[in-house]
């Protein structure tokens, strides 16, 4: 059940609405969001009723929720969600586009992507200190010292930081350090790190796993969210198909039906998505045609030499063409990028 409060309700609203439901032996959780706050109730729904809840004061409206996922369902909010990035947000008018490095290699490479990747308009800068390799022997990420390199690239530039968390006993680390906390396609499915990432509260990119159908990958969201965590960012990043002409198959028709779907904001993952540098390009016009709230880009100043994923990797006078190129699709969609 959800019980979303009116934009005005005070805290004493909210906190006796959610001593009433403990007084029913339920668990209320509370998401404070930009624009309103919403109460989801997790238990037997039948020892309290809509009547009753409604009846409170600084209540709008309860309703029981069918799909699996509740809080992430878009039954539960009719408004879109807008996450905080830095000073602006993800799911909004404004395209949030986060870019940098598939891999932190070094302090210089990564304030010179940053600069970079500012001046042409990124919002965020990603890059990973904690890699999940294939290969055991591939390079695995600098670790403590590449979230060390991040935080100077942000000290430079002020850009929020995105960095991937790969395991339960690194979230505190990469938390300190982390603006935004990426979950890996390998990891969607790691439900005791979506519950550790979600009491932090930190802003999450959930990527989909390469074989998690839309139902899976929302209930996946739902951990988070469930911790009282309503800061997530679904992205599309390509599933596993037959297909080997591109690294994977980026579904970009998920876009529109999560957007039926959830209130969450959707980015897409281009890099991820074909694996090849000459679709980043035609594949970020379709994004963000056909509803992407944002996009999440692996630019190197030299991707021949990258350490990771150097062949799906643009470079820094590509994104900056991109970026030009992208802004007449945005303006047709009703979107500023
Ligand atoms: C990444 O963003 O560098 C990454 C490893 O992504 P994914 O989990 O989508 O493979
Ligand atoms: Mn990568």
């Amino acid at each position: 059940m959800i019980i979303v409060m009116k934009s005005d309700a005070s805290k004493a609203d909210i906190d006796n609405v959610q001593n009433k439901i403990k007084d029913a032996s339920l668990k209320p959780i509370l998401l404070e969001g930009t624009h309103r706050n919403v109460i989801a109730i997790i238990g037997d729904e039948t020892k309290i009723s809509d009547e009753f809840l409604e009846s409170l004061p600084g209540v709008e409206r309860s309703m029981p929720i069918l799909a699996s996922y509740k809080i992430a369902s878009r039954e539960s909010s009719a408004e879109d969600t807008e996450v905080p990035v830095g000073d602006a947000t993800i799911g909004g008018k404004r395209i949030g586009v986060i870019a940098g490095p598939c891999a932190v290699e070094s302090e210089k490479q990564m304030i010179s992507v940053a600069i970079a990747v500012k001046e042409a308009g990124a919002m965020a800068l990603r890059g990973g200190a904690f890699k999940p390799r294939t290969n055991p022997y591939s390079f695995q990420g600098l670790q403590k010292q590449g979230l060390e390199h991040l935080a100077a690239a942000r000290k430079e530039t002020g850009l929020p930081i995105v960095t991937e968390v790969l395991s339960e006993s690194t979230v505190g680390l990469v938390a300190e350090y982390a603006d935004i906390l990426q979950i890996g396609t390998r990891n969607m499915a790691n439900f005791e790190l979506l519950k550790v990432v979600g009491e932090t509260k930190k802003p999450v990119i959930l990527k989909r796993g390469m074989s998690a159908t839309l139902d899976e990958f929302l209930q996946a969201a739902e951990y988070i969210l469930s911790q009282g965590n309503p800061n997530v960012i679904l992205c599309e990043r390509g599933i596993r198909t037959f297909e080997t002409h591109t690294r994977f198959t980026l579904s970009l028709s998920v876009v529109p039906q999560l957007k039926e779907l959830t209130h969450l904001p959707i980015i897409v993952d281009p890099s991820h998505g074909t694996g090849k540098r000459n679709l980043i390009n035609p594949m970020s016009k379709g994004s963000i045609a056909v509803g992407a709230d944002g996009l999440i880009i692996e630019v190197h100043h030299d991707p021949e030499t990258s350490l990771c994923d150097g062949p799906q990797t643009i470079t820094t006078s590509d994104f900056q063409k991109l970026m030009n190129d992208m802004k007449p699709i945005a303006n047709a969609v009703d979107r500023e990028i």
